[in-house]
Formats: structure tokens, C-alpha cells, sequence
């Protein structure tokens, strides 16, 4: 079982928190994979980046096209994956990151090869690591675009934690640790902890910025002209309700958001993410072109490989969640019960309550048809 809260004393996590995120700090056991073989092979993939800055960098994967890759062992200024699009007209950004740093980072890179307008900066969806750093594009004139909803969501999942109490938001949190009814439950509770930490931190140090550019998902999929260039910006169920995409269907491209997590657990916890949704927008992914290239939400670039990875991941926590539901396992126990296989021990997981715990609990529902 993989757990990174392991080795953090109490001591040792009030000491990291206070300064870069109990999750920053286990991410920094988590370096990025190297491009695997195939995809460094592939024609479209540039075989050095257009800049790197050790937390995130920037390659070529096509024409006019570009993949901003996170290295969170690294640094926490980017922590998703993202990328932009130039035409010989105008450029698509996508992701706003965790800080506007991150944002701004993406902008140098966009900038060096490329002087056209920007047309929008896209967040695929609302969650902190994608959308905090709008402001950067806020105070560039850049229009933000997203989900109808996203907007929303932002506030209400991040303005009550600016300015709050962290004992207050802790507590629950903490209460879990010291009711734990075992040491595994307990050090999913601390991975909770962790995360949450870190999440109140990132909304405390940001000015949050919204996205003016709402898009109805009842209108998608939506053609962009970047001038030579032709993106669509879909929307699909699955990580948070939110969810968009953006596939340049002539090179056989996708950014997809957090609808891919390459070589890591999904992060499940949304109470808009859905299971089966998640799993039948997979399904679709796995039957585009053999040779399309995914900019995943996280982890690293890859091909048709990576999908069949996740649906693999999401195939195991079904099987094990099945077996404990027909034999009357609760769910309450059933979501600290499954045991990560060998072949996925180096997937990060960002904590146990976001991922598989939300994951067995949402397919419990599904089943008993809630
Ligand atoms: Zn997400």
C-alpha cells in the first residue's frame, strides 16, 4: 500500500506545512517519469523542451502546439499539467495552475515563439491546481475561459477558506486522526490532512480571479479558429463535474484536463466527479486515432498507452470494491480495504480520501443504484 503520509511525525508535518504544504513536501519523493520510449520517438514530440524550469516544462508536441508538464518533486508553482496552442492568428492557453507564477511561466514560453494574440486562457475545470493563478491572466487582459459552472464552484470551494480559521477547517480532519479505528486509517487520515492543509495554504496566498468566459456545455463541442489551426473544446463527464477538453483532432491531439491522470490514482473526491461517467469518457478516449498524444492533467505526456493505464487502474478498484460490496463488506470499511497491486506501488497518490476512498464510496452508490 502506498501512503505518503508515512514518515511524517506530527512534528515533522507542522514544520513542512508552515512552509510549502505537507504535500509539496511528499510530492518531492514523486519525480516525473521521463518521456516513455514511444513518445519520445514520435515525430511531433520535441526531444528538448522550449524552456524548462525544473517545477514545469515546455515541449513541442505538434504544429503550433505545446505541452506545459509539471514536476512537482520539483515545485509547487505549476502542479497541473497544461499547454497552449498558436496559430498564425491567435493562441489558446490553457490551465491557470496553482499560482500565477504558473501562469505567467506558460506565458514566457508562449511568447517565445509566438507574438500573436491570445484568445483565451482556458481553465479544464475548477480545482485549485488548475485555476489559482488566473489572476495572472486576469491582470494581462486575457479572457478566462471555462466551464458555465466553474466560476461558482471557485467561490464556493475557496473563497470560505480565505481568511478562515485553519485550526476550525482542520479540526474534522484532525478528530479523524485521533479516531481512527487503525494505523492504516489513520494514515489515510493524516494524507487527508495533508492534502487539505495544502489546499487551505494555495487559497490563502491567492487573489482569486474568475472565469469571465463562460461556456455553456450544452453548446460544445465548439470549433476554435486559431488560423491555420482548428482546436475543439469539448466537455465530458467524469473528475469534477466541470470538466473540458480541449483536441486538435487534425494532428491527433488532446488536453484532457484531469479526465487523464497519467501514472497516478485518480482523484475521485468531487461530489460532481462520477464513476461511470469517468469511466465511459475513457472508453471514448481509448477509441480515438491509435496514434493520438494525451497532455494529461498530471503526470507524464503519453499515447493510447496512458488511457488504458487508468481505465486499468479504475478496472482494479472496481474488482476489489465489487468483491467487498457482494460480501456485505460496509462501505465505510470497504474504502480503507483496497490493497494498491505491485504494478501501480509508484502511482502517487495525492491522498487517500480524494482518490480510491471517494472512488469505492461513489461506485457503492452506483450499485445499490443511490
Ligand atoms: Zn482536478
Amino acid at each position: 500500500m502506498i501512503d505518503f503520509s508515512k514518515g511524517f511525525s506530527r512534528r515533522k508535518f507542522i514544520a513542512n506545512t508552515s512552509c510549502f504544504g505537507a504535500f509539496y513536501a511528499a510530492a518531492r519523493l514523486i519525480p516525473l517519469p521521463a518521456l516513455a520510449a514511444e513518445t519520445a520517438s514520435d515525430a511531433r514530440v520535441a526531444a528538448t523542451p522550449l524552456l524548462d524550469k525544473g517545477f514545469a516544462s515546455v515541449r513541442k508536441i505538434g504544429n503550433g502546439l505545446y505541452a506545459t508538464i509539471s514536476d512537482p518533486s520539483k515545485g509547487s508553482t505549476t502542479i497541473s499539467n497544461g499547454g497552449f496552442l498558436a496559430g498564425k492568428d491567435a493562441a489558446l492557453l490553457i490551465e491557470g495552475f496553482t499560482t500565477a507564477a504558473g501562469a505567467s511561466f506558460q506565458m514566457d514560453a508562449l511568447r517565445m515563439v509566438s507574438q500573436v494574440p491570445v484568445k483565451g486562457a482556458l481553465d479544464t475545470h475548477y480545482h485549485f491546481d488548475h485555476s489559482m493563478g488566473n489572476s495572472f491572466y486576469g491582470a494581462n487582459g486575457v479572457a478566462l475561459w471555462a466551464h458555465a459552472t466553474a466560476a461558482k464552484r471557485i467561490m464556493d470551494n475557496y473563497a470560505p477558506l480565505q481568511g478562515a480559521d485553519k485550526e476550525v477547517v482542520l479540526a474534522p480532519f484532525e478528530k479523524r486522526i485521533r479516531d481512527a479505528k487503525s494505523d492504516t486509517e489513520r494514515a489515510h487520515a493524516q494524507s487527508d490532512l495533508n492534502a487539505v492543509s495544502s489546499v487551505f495554504q494555495v487559497a490563502n496566498a491567492t487573489v482569486l480571479a474568475l472565469p469571465n468566459h463562460p461556456i455553456d456545455p450544452a453548446r460544445l463541442p465548439m470549433p476554435i479558429d486559431l488560423g491555420g489551426l482548428t482546436a475543439m473544446v469539448e466537455s465530458h463527464p467524469g473528475h469534477s463535474g466541470t470538466d473540458m477538453i480541449v483536441r486538435v483532432p487534425e494532428q491527433n491531439v488532446v488536453y484532457t484536463g484531469d479526465l487523464l491522470f497519467n501514472g497516478w490514482y485518480p482523484v475521485c473526491f468531487d461530489e460532481k466527479a462520477t464513476i461511470s461517467g469517468w469511466r465511459d469518457t475513457l472508453k471514448k478516449f481509448a477509441a480515438l486515432d491509435k496514434d493520438t498524444l494525451f497532455v494529461p492533467g498530471h503526470g507524464q505526456i503519453c499515447g493510447q498507452e496512458g488511457v488504458a493505464t487508468i481505465r486499468e487502474v479504475f478496472d482494479d478498484i472496481a474488482g476489489q470494491a465489487e468483491k467487498m460490496y457482494k460480501s456485505g463488506v460496509p462501505v465505510g470499511e470497504a474504502q480503507h480495504r483496497y490493497v494498491v497491486p505491485v504494478k501501480f506501488k509508484d502511482f502517487p497518490v495525492f491522498a487517500w480520501g480524494f482518490t480510491i476512498g471517494p472512488a469505492i464510496t461513489k461506485m457503492y452508490a452506483e450499485w445499490k443504484g443511490v
